[in-house]
């Protein structure tokens, strides 16, 4: 698949002369499990950062579940600026990540930082995250080409919205075309938040490219009390989801504390998407929805 979206030059395109910027593929629904991504409807993915522990992420995954969550994250293995931090359970989660799913009913979308983890993922994921990191990981983005499940690509922090779109092609090219793009905020001259949430990237890449589009608030502002409104942004600008941080207790989260949604929180989130959503005319995906 090559995406003809043609941003030449990176910055003030002008629409004027520039006929491709005309291209309107139709989103392509990407089945992930028991929803669809870009099926017009809007879909929330919430769970930790890291699955921390037995007790955390099944009690998160409850949760979340219950106040309308279609998909589950959590990291097994982390990538994080600092060696001296808390990498990921790695391994140790495995003994538990089949019995909390199989409690829940939840599907589980997690990140992959090495394509060895292939063989064991393969078995616990419905979907694949490539991180922030990973996006010019070519050898990463040609496995998981090879893989039959969806993939979510998360745009790198320093990423033109060109280059994300030629690392999806990556996995495309492999016979993989179930991608979900995600914008996590990019890094910017600015300094007081994380990131930088580019809404303008969203608008692009859901007009001219066929990948359903979501957006991860959490990492784009790296700060709980404003996570809830950029949700809402999500929500009202039209893309297919959000992917949110919740934890049972942030202030003992082993990583991203400071931006992980308390189950209050969540909670308080989830009501008003919904009438977000309500006021721009799209659904709320709900477990069951598209089956
Ligand atoms: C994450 O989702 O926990 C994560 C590490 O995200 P990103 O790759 O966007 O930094
Ligand atoms: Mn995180």
């Amino acid at each position: 698949m090559k995406i003809s979206h043609e941003n030449k030059s990176h910055t003030n395109v002008d629409t004027s002369t520039n006929s491709n910027l005309s291209y309107q593929p139709k989103t392509q629904p990407v089945r992930v499990g028991p929803i669809t991504l870009g099926d017009g409807s809007f879909s929330v993915i919430a769970g930790p950062c890291s699955i921390e522990s037995h007790e955390q992420f099944l009690q998160t995954a409850r949760w979340v579940k219950q106040q309308g969550a279609v998909l589950l994250r959590g990291g097994v293995w982390k990538l994080r600026t600092s060696a001296h931090t808390f990498q990921g359970l790695g391994q140790e989660a495995f003994g538990f990540i089949k019995e909390v799913l199989n409690e829940t009913g939840m599907k589980l979308i997690t990140e992959i930082t090495d394509p060895r983890q292939i063989e064991i993922l393969d078995d616990h994921v419905e979907m694949y995250q490539v991180g922030s990191r990973n996006m010019h990981n070519y050898a990463l983005l040609k496995e998981l080409g090879q893989s039959r499940k969806p993939v979510m690509l998360k745009r790198g922090f320093a990423a033109y919205v060109d280059e994300w779109i030629k690392a999806a092609e990556y996995i495309c090219v492999g016979g993989n075309s179930q991608v979900v793009l995600c914008e996590r905020g990019i890094r910017t001259f600015e300094t007081v938040t994380r990131n930088t949430l580019d809404l303008n990237s969203v608008l692009y890449v859901k007009q001219h490219t066929p990948f359903p589009v979501i957006i991860d608030p959490s990492h784009a502002i790296g700060m709980r009390e404003f996570v809830p409104q950029l949700a809402y942004a999500a929500a009202a600008v039209g893309v297919d989801g959000l992917i949110v941080e919740v934890h049972p207790n942030p202030s003992v989260a082993l990583s991203d504390a400071r931006q992980a949604l308390t189950f209050n929180d969540f909670e308080i989130l989830m009501q008003k998407t919904k009438k977000i959503l309500a006021a721009t005319e799209q659904p709320l995906t709900k477990l069951g929805y598209t089956q």
